[in-house]
């Protein structure tokens, strides 16, 4: 554990909250909190309101801990979301402050801050990685970002055994049977054995943009293990 820290002393910018969840946090009810602030801005982010990072939170981290002191029992487990939640420095101490309160604790990550990640997952029961796409054609669907440091993230949560989750959002825009097949040979040459795919859904006609049988077949073919999440 991390020396105490005056609950007063550390910040984390909130942006919003969901009060309980069964799906975030495998095995444990949970609330999200979800952090203000994300470098990346990728195509079908359905969190925009989360992304700018020069705004302070709509929550206090004291008031979201006074709120989670009432739901001891009733919760098990706390996820930071987001946003990307390692852009808040002291996520740590945040953690630690809920290990205290009796919860246990979840990441959603990007991947963005591999060394900031390698600092927080010793101190976290699970994490979520998000994978964009082939790791050198990140910038395509983030606008700009790096994917070499996704992939340390990966190797860094592959190497710590933690008990994690890979998702990727299949974007039918940009995911070709080559891009496809590219990406789950990138993850299988790093070690990953289970991909989560989550559908794209498109905000205009408000459908889900289903995944095409050749994709689902390629990456399934050189992966251990693929499910589909709607
Ligand atoms: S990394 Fe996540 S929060 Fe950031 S822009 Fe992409 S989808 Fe949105």
């Amino acid at each position: 554990m991390q020396p105490v820290i005056a609950v007063n002393d550390v910040t984390v910018n909130v942006g919003g909250i969901t009060p309980f969840t069964t799906i975030d946090f495998p095995g444990r009810l949970a609330a999200v909190v979800f952090c203000q602030g994300c470098p990346w801005r990728c195509r079908y982010c359905h969190n925009r309101h989360l992304l700018p990072t020069g705004e302070g939170g709509r929550y206090l981290w004291q008031d979201v801990l006074a709120w989670l002191k009432t739901r001891q029992g009733l919760l098990e487990g706390v996820v930071f979301s987001g946003g990307e939640p390692l852009l808040q420095k002291q996520l740590p101490e945040a953690a630690d402050q809920l290990h205290r309160q009796g919860f246990e604790v979840a990441l959603h990550t990007s991947g963005v801050y591999p060394e900031r990640l390698a600092k927080v997952l010793p101190l976290i029961e699970w994490v979520g990685l998000d994978i964009k796409a082939p790791f050198d054609e990140y910038r395509e669907i983030t606008g700009g970002g790096n994917g070499k440091r996704a992939c340390e993230s990966l190797r860094l949560i592959l190497e710590s055994g933690k008990p994690h989750e890979l998702r990727c959002t299949l974007d039918p825009r940009f995911f070709t049977v080559d891009r496809a097949e590219k990406m789950a040979k990138q993850l299988a040459e790093l070690g990953a054995s289970h991909l989560v795919i989550q559908v794209c859904r498109d905000e205009a006609s408000r459908r889900n943009q289903l995944v095409s049988k050749e994709i689902a077949a390629c990456l399934e073919n050189i992966l251990p293990a693929v499910t589909y999440r709607s």
